[in-house]
């Protein structure tokens, strides 16, 4: 503690994750790329995620890898070389499709046989899920009790900001236990920092890639030293391959997918060297489960 109310931020440790995907499993691109066609496409997914683990072994970093389970399949030795490297790795569905769109039936096999391949290739356990985009919303909380009933421990896929896509605004900003017949799951939610009524998120993804580096920089140091508490960034491993091919996409979503990518990699080292990073599993296991504790934390979600 430096002042009352305020701790050292570069004593906190922030969580790191990767979402293993190529370029055209985006969701902006559905319709575009259908799944048939992946297998036909360029990938790119192994080299881009190789420049990642050589970038964190320099700054000496350990990380999560949400790794999804048809690049698993068809990359095996990558997920085996992840896991060597003492990272955390994770699952981010088999197919790319957004939560909401599945039954609990398709979601439950989605995220059984991306769970089995991963773990196999990694010869580790998988605790941790994100969901694609971020899908878990109050349409599919459902899906909460599925990841327990699968076997995993903590998710990361609901965002507690408005979007076109994702979020539950009103869910807890940071950290925190949610309570299901079927166990306790820990919520790992995206970081923001509150300014005035609104959550604004400043960690990762598109907000760290379109933005100015300056804001995710502020935003971090603001929540490791107001709150002392961590923040969760995540990244893609396409967000750091300028030279990918161009695929066609509304306005919107070239602006999201493509703005920045040349400045992406000399950003995170930047982020490497200014801030403190784990993989998500350090972060989730300083979350108190007490539910009692939490009552409050853990009813928002089904009051939504
Ligand atoms: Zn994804």
């Amino acid at each position: 503690m430096t002042t009352a109310g305020h701790v050292d931020a570069s004593r906190v440790v922030n969580a790191m994750s990767i979402d293993v995907e190529d370029y055209f499993h985006v969701s902006v691109f559905d319709g575009i790329v259908p799944r048939s066609d992946w297998d036909r496409m360029e990938s790119r997914v192994v080299r881009n995620t190789e420049r990642l683990l050589e970038i964190f072994d320099e700054h000496e970093v350990r990380s999560t890898f949400f790794i999804l389970g048809w690049v698993a399949e068809r990359h095996p030795s990558l997920v085996k070389r992840i896991a060597e490297q003492k990272h955390e790795v994770a699952s981010h569905g088999y197919f790319h499709r957004l939560v909401y769109d599945q039954t609990p039936r398709t979601f439950r096999e989605d995220i059984r046989k991306a769970k089995s391949i991963i773990e196999d290739a990694a010869g580790t356990q998988v605790l941790g899920y994100r969901a694609p985009s971020y899908s878990i919303t109050p349409r599919s909380l459902w899906a909460l009790d599925i990841l327990l009933e699968e076997g995993h421990e903590y998710d990361s896929s609901i965002f507690p900001i408005r979007h076109d896509r994702y979020g539950i605004p009103v869910s807890e900003r940071l950290p925190y236990p949610i309570v299901r017949s079927a166990g306790t799951l820990i919520e790992v939610p995206g970081s923001t920092t509150r300014l005035g009524p609104l959550n604004l998120p400043v960690a990762g993804g598109g907000y760290f890639r379109i933005l100015p580096y300056w804001w995710t920089r502020w935003g971090i140091d603001r929540v490791n030293r107001s709150e002392g508490r961590a923040t969760i960034f995540y990244l893609h491993p396409w967000e750091i391959d300028p030279d990918q091919p161009r695929l066609s996409a509304g306005v919107l979503g070239r602006f999201r997918h493509y703005r920045n990518l040349d400045e992406t990699e000399a950003r995170l080292k930047q982020l490497l060297n200014d801030f403190r990073f784990a993989p998500m599993c350090e972060i989730v296991k300083r979350v108190p489960i007490d539910a009692s504790a939490n009552e409050l934390q853990t009813s928002l979600p089904y009051l939504w």
